[in-house]
């Protein structure tokens, strides 16, 4: 029997979601010989799902300030040299229809339209030559001359070693800790990960009033120290969920911190007090009700006896409003987890990584992108951006 042949590549990527199939196809674009190894049966799970079926691709004000890390200067450099003006180009370019729904995030129009992002990268990719391999589970990565990666398909060779295998959430889709595993093994820091852009979970003191509101949505203003989010916040019978929650939760991190919640973010602090003037008759319940749905406003003013407004001091609606009304103070005593998880905060130490190529400085030609990196966006499309930027600015140093 001959010898078998090791097929061999200028960059193995491993991982085929946004990162990976984003690098590739622009490492295809340089000419480079790309191989990507996908583990799944298919390429870009996530993709599939996100965005509810619509994918949103990317956020119209991506900018560096929307992103938390340990170092937050990070992802400027690849933020800024690739952006989402130019990931919009590609969309148009293959006559995506997409629509911003809000707050300059960018969707795909209908239903299971996010099937159209990871076509598109497949096309890409396929027109470049770049190799896909699904279904290829890596059994041992060594690093001679060039990186040996020992699969179910035999074994591959290749110049550059790209980790694009993204976070811990949602394991059912095919999540992996693959990354930290490469990190050890080539001695690479992380730094403490963690879900993020997850519900919160509260205790009883809590939880009691957070159910009987279920299936109640407002907008609200949700803090953590000088970090705000005005979005929705929706009860559920878990506790708290919504685009709000999910934004602070990305900055909770203990049990101990006090998330400051408005209830009532349009209304000033002298609301009542007003009222008062030309309603003295009216309940506070009345006229809290008039900024959010019913059921609310009858258990925020639940936290006093039901005393018509002129039986009340000034002072004391002045307190009532910026203690229960526009500062409540909240506390979580946990995360829905991974399993719910949109994302994950924390991953590969950018202080190891080229903020221009995502190459760790201690092994050339290894490399990190995506969500295994301490890159986190916020909700809105932030973190695929993240994904297509950090794949751009490594295929561009390959
Ligand atoms: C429900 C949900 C909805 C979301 N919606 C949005 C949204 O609308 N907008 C937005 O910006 N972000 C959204 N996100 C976040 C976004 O999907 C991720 O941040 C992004 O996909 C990260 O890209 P990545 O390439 O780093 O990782 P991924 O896209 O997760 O890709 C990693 C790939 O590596 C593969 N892999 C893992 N381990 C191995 C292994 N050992 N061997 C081989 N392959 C492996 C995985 O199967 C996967 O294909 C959403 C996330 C979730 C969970």
């Amino acid at each position: 029997m001959g010898a078998v042949r090791t097929l061999s590549y200028d960059a193995i990527i491993i991982g085929g979601g946004a990162a990976g199939l984003y690098c590739a196809m622009h490492a295809g674009r340089r000419g480079k010989r790309v191989l990507v190894i996908e583990h799944n049966s298919e390429v870009g799970a996530k993709i599939l799902i996100s965005g509810g079926g619509r994918c949103n691709f990317t956020n119209l004000h991506a900018a560096p300030d929307r992103f938390i890390s340990a170092n937050p200067h990070f992802a400027r450099s690849a933020l800024a040299r690739h952006t989402q003006h130019d990931f919009i180009a590609l969309v148009e370019k293959h006559r995506i229809p997409y629509y911003e729904k809000t707050l300059g995030q960018l969707f795909c129009e209908g239903p299971r339209s996010s099937r159209k992002i990871a076509q598109m990268l497949l096309d890409e990719c396929a027109a470049t030559q770049v190799a896909i391999r699904t279904g290829c589970l890596v059994t041992r990565v060594e690093r001679g001359e060039s990186f040996r990666v020992e699969t179910n398909q035999g074994a591959f060779e290749g110049a550059a070693l790209i980790i694009a295998t993204g976070g811990l959430p949602i394991p059912k889709l095919g999540a992996t800790g693959f990354a930290f595993d490469i990190a050890k093994q080539f001695a690479i820091p992380m730094t403490p990960t963690r879900p993020a852009l997850v519900p919160l979970t509260f205790d009883e003191r809590y939880l009691q009033w957070m159910q009987s509101l279920s299936g109640v949505s407002t907008e609200v203003v949700l803090s953590i120290g000088k970090v705000a989010f005005r979005e929705a916040a929706l009860f559920t019978h878990r506790g708290l969920s919504g685009p709000a929650v999910l934004q602070i939760s990305s900055y909770w991190s203990n049990p101990q911190t006090y998330i400051k919640v408005d209830w009532l973010p349009d209304a000033g602090e002298d609301m009542l007090v007003a009222a008062k003037r030309e309603r003295p008759l009216a309940l506070p319940k009345t006229v809290i009700a008039a900024h959010v749905p019913e059921r609310l406003a009858s258990t925020l003013a639940a936290a006093h006896p039901p005393r018509q407004l002129g039986a009340w001091k000034d002072e004391a609606l002045i307190t009532f409003t910026q203690r229960q009304l526009k500062g409540a103070l909240i506390q979580a005593n946990g995360t829905e987890g991974y399993a719910k998880a949109e994302v994950m905060a924390g991953g590969i130490d950018t202080d190891a990584l080229s903020q221009q190529s995502m190459e760790t400085r201690a092994v050339p030609g290894l490399y990190f992108i995506g969500e295994a990196v301490d890159v986190t966006g916020w909700l809105g499309g932030y973190n695929f951006q993240w994904a297509w930027s950090s794949g751009w600015a490594a295929a561009q140093s390959l």
